[in-house]
């Protein structure tokens, strides 16, 4: 079983002292290619580093999540350009809007998503924009106004960690993008949705991420006592998804890794 965990954010400092020993266990457990968040001026840089350091395992994207979006300034915008020029930068974000924590005011947000749509745009290869990995919370409805002025000049587009209603599932699924699937699905106060809403998420439409250091699994047995999320959990993850699939984990975990292998053109 060869599993892609779209979703790392390996540049987290609770990684410092022991990334490599992580990626043998991630190794271990299946996890062949991971795609490594960058999610803020510091250390979108740094995501790009760790996918060239681990070349054909770990890609990159690089972006400003909408918690750092009052930092996203003209020179900002420069040096996310130049960090997508890599080839080991596979999408542009996270980007999006976050009404959950407001950590930067709402228009900030606003802005630094266009401008990074708008790079996604532009930086467009065989006349395809580069992928988009977006992060919503609590803020469908401006999500969706501004992904509507990018209609139709968008490569793929994948909302990660996927958390919300069935309205915006279908929202999403309409515009033929594709969902990310954390252990959010694993937590029984919050995600007991979600157990139901992904059987109506086609395969070729179904990526799966562990959003590590964050979202450790919750029926993750014995948990670990640091609480840290690894992407080794990934094959935890894609189990209880595909029981509530009502599908064979292989089943699951290969449709997977095909639609993220498109997605991302990780050939
Ligand atoms: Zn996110």
């Amino acid at each position: 079983m060869q599993l892609i965990d779209i979703g790392a954010n390996l540049t987290h400092d609770s990684f410092d002292h022991d990334r490599e020993a992580v990626l043998q266990r991630a190794h271990a457990a299946g996890v062949a290619q991971l795609v490594v968040t960058g999610a803020s001026r510091e250390h979108s840089p740094r995501a790009l580093a760790l996918a060239q350091a681990h070349p054909g395992v770990l890609f990159a994207t690089a972006g400003v999540h909408p918690h750092h979006a009052s930092e996203y300034t003209a020179e900002c915008d420069a040096e996310m350009r130049a960090l997508l020029a890599h080839d080991a930068v596979v999408a542009v974000g996270e980007c999006g809007l976050d009404y959950f924590r407001d950590f930067s005011p709402r228009p900030a947000q606003r802005r630094a998503f266009e401008l990074q749509l708008q790079s996604a745009v532009d930086l467009a290869v065989d006349g395809a924009g580069k992928p988009v990995f977006l992060h919503q919370r609590d803020a469908h409805a401006d999500f969706m106004a501004i992904m509507k002025q990018f209609e139709g000049r968008l490569g793929p587009a994948v909302v990660h960690c996927f958390t919300g209603t069935r309205e915006e599932l279908f929202d999403y699924l309409d515009q033929d993008w594709h969902i990310g699937i954390t252990g959010w699905l694993c937590d029984e106060r919050r995600g007991r949705h979600l157990r139901e809403l992904v059987r109506s998420i086609p395969a070729n439409r179904l990526m799966i991420e562990t959003d590590a250091p964050y979202l450790l699994p919750r029926t993750v047995k014995p948990a670990p006592s640091h609480r840290r999320n690894e992407p080794m959990y990934l094959a935890h993850i894609v189990a209880e998804l595909a029981r509530d699939r009502g599908e064979e984990v292989e089943t699951t975990a290969r449709a997977a890794t095909a639609a993220t292998r498109a997605f991302f053109r990780l050939f």
